[in-house]
């Protein structure tokens, strides 16, 4: 057993004893009866939050997973520095013989692994709108079908899949995949108010990149980005790194959905972690500078944030309380994911944890009760 004794959990005033017992949280008591052999580590004057689940993330430390799709398990085992316990790899726009290259490459865990858990692909594409592509290669576009996504399940290694809900077919695809437990995020999309309107109905939950690679939001003409606005269960992925969105506009969005239905995303891309350079982002060409990522044509294509940096934008853009912005990074995407035993800290939760210093700085990152991740310095 391992007890953390002595922090505040986020939020809170009050001081706690967490105890974890494998991969559970099994007492939050400060006054438990404690166990000579259990080992305590001294957190007094630190924060508790629950571990970071990151979305959309297309790679970092030099590695891209739609090119690369097992360098997941490489880049997972960093991701604990920066607070993530949970990641959902994006594989973008590729042609189905790729797609299956990263469902495999999920299956090959390596023996004794440690790091944060993939819990399932992202398909980012490629049933997505050429006249919204971003960087996704319109080429390799396809309509909505039910051959394309078969296999497509939590079982066989997707958890979400982002289209465009205005497509020819999207009503069936997206009845199956949600049937089947699939998350249908509606994004790269040029849908009016009433084409994403009916997303939302045949059941699509969530806005991939809010604001990003959909219609821009007009008082008559309000899109997607109306449409998520007024579906009161609806999420919205947020690229809070005051590039993909200008601050004002975060904050515009935060007044909008508020803490339970904006989920923080990196989008993050191969040169995350690492300087600027020369990269890529699937089959894209792209060019790091001063950690801004462009394509060939000056197209913003995904970013170099990490979810840590995230929270703190979020809490400057937004003036929210450093709870709520760990909640957009923990307790929101788990809800929409349907992974109840994560984005909590409870006892028989998970024992996901992030430690932060009062700057919200990561100390240190906890998966499944072990340690994934310790700041050098800081000793357990
Ligand atoms: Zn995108």
């Amino acid at each position: 057993m391992t007890r953390l004794a002595g922090g505040r959990i986020i939020g809170t005033e009050r001081t706690v004893c967490i105890t974890t017992h494998g991969e559970f949280i099994t007492s939050l008591d400060a006054d438990g009866s404690e166990d000579p052999g259990d080992r305590e580590i001294d957190i007094a004057g630190l924060l508790v939050a629950p571990g970071l689940i990151d979305i959309q993330i297309n790679g970092a430390h030099g590695f891209d997973f739609t090119s690369d799709p097992k360098s997941i398990w490489r880049v997972g085992a960093r991701l604990p520095e920066h607070g993530v316990s949970a990641f959902l790899p994006t594989i973008i726009t590729s042609p189905p013989q790729a797609i299956d290259g990263a469902q495999a490459a999920l299956r090959e865990r390596p023996v004794d692994y440690q790091g944060a858990e993939p819990l399932g692909l992202h398909l980012e594409g490629p049933m997505l709108s050429p006249k919204r592509p971003g960087v996704h290669e319109p080429g390799l576009m396809r309509l909505p079908s039910l051959d394309l996504v078969r296999g497509w399940t939590p079982g066989g290694g997707v958890a979400m899949v982002t289209m465009a809900p205005e497509l020819a077919g999207s009503q069936a695809v997206i009845k199956a995949l949600t049937d089947v437990g699939v998350v249908v995020s509606a994004g790269h999309s040029a849908a009016t108010l009433a084409e994403a309107d009916a997303g939302f109905e045949w059941g699509a939950s969530a806005v991939t990149h809010l604001f990003n690679a959909m219609e821009p939001f007009d008082h008559r003409a309000p899109g997607l980005i109306g449409a998520v606005v007024r579906h009161k269960s609806a999420i919205a992925g947020l690229i809070a790194d005051g590039l993909h969105s200008d601050p004002a506009v975060v904050l515009a969005a935060w007044k909008w959905l508020g803490p339970s239905r904006l989920t923080l995303v990196t989008d993050a891309m191969a040169a995350t972690g690492l300087g600027d350079g020369e990269y890529r982002l699937g089959h894209a060409a792209v060019t790091v500078e001063q950690g801004k990522v462009t394509d060939s044509s000056g197209r913003l294509a995904g970013s170099t944030l990490t979810m840590d940096r995230a929270i703190r934008n979020l809490i400057n853009f937004a003036g929210c309380e450093p709870v709520e912005a760990v909640g957009a990074a923990s307790t929101v995407p788990a809800g929409l994911l349907g992974r109840s035993d994560r984005g909590h800290i409870a006892v028989g939760r998970r024992a996901d944890l992030v430690v932060f210093d009062e700057e919200l700085e990561v100390v240190a990152t906890m998966v499944g009760g072990q340690f994934a991740y310790v700041r050098e310095g800081w000793a357990t």
